[in-house]
């Protein structure tokens, strides 16, 4: 089978940030990266779950709600991906930037999270999602579209 597009940008010099994967017609998928690949800390599963609760929450609730596909975790964790359709890439920063705002300060109950909505729903952590989103502030706090480019 052919090595598919994802495995083929190079994760060794990959920082933390928010980058443009995939144009596939009108979708574009975003890498929302919270941890340089292969340097643990890696995101812990709990807060990992909680932060998708919040930033999907967060964005299918704003103003660009009909331009969301998707947002959720990857496998490594190491980030997100976030796939959006007829948002600028303006807009889509502007958003992830938001949604870690949001989950950096979110207080009160989890969205979602009860048996009945979720798949795992003991397996939350509001504390651990507030304190990995807000590293990712600073990362977003002046991001451009220029920066969306994965590095060589
Ligand atoms: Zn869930």
């Amino acid at each position: 089978m052919e090595r598919i597009a994802s495995f083929c940008i190079n994760h060794d010099t990959l920082v933390p940030g928010m980058y443009l994967s995939r144009v596939d017609g009108d979708v574009y998928t975003y890498d929302l990266r919270f941890v340089r690949p292969n340097t643990p800390p890696y995101l812990p599963t709990d807060a990992m779950h909680t932060i998708e609760h919040l930033v999907a929450t967060y964005v299918r609730n704003s103003a660009h709600k009909d331009g969301i596909i998707y947002f959720g975790p990857m496998g490594c964790r190491t980030g997100f991906y976030f796939l959006t359709r007829g948002l600028s890439h303006a807009t889509a920063i502007d958003l992830m930037r938001q949604a870690v705002a949001f989950t950096a300060g979110y207080e009160g109950a989890i969205p979602g999270a009860s048996a009945v909505e979720c798949g795992n729903w003991l397996e939350h952590d509001l504390a651990g999602a507030r304190e990995w989103a807000a590293k990712m502030v600073p990362v977003l706090e002046h991001y451009t579209e220029e920066q969306l480019t994965y590095p060589e």
